[in-house]
């Protein structure tokens, strides 16, 4: 199923929704505000085969967008 991260920008609440109209407004759960914006959800760590990769965790600049 196709579920998108938001983030409200009124409140700043990040969630999840499930989304089968592309054309319907998202609602904040928290405010009620349609003002949301859509996240990309491109947050997936490659670890190479053979053990965990701690150096990845270090790295992970994932989420951290100033914008
Ligand atoms: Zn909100």
């Amino acid at each position: 199923m196709p579920i998108y991260e938001y983030v409200c920008k009124q409140c700043g609440r990040e969630f999840e929704e499930l989304v089968f109209n592309a054309e319907e407004p998202v609602v904040c759960p928290k405010c009620g505000s349609t003002e949301t914006e859509k996240l990309m959800s491109a947050c997936a760590t490659k670890v190479d085969g053979g053990g965990p990769n701690l150096d990845a965790l270090h790295g992970s600049s994932c989420g951290s967008g100033g914008g």
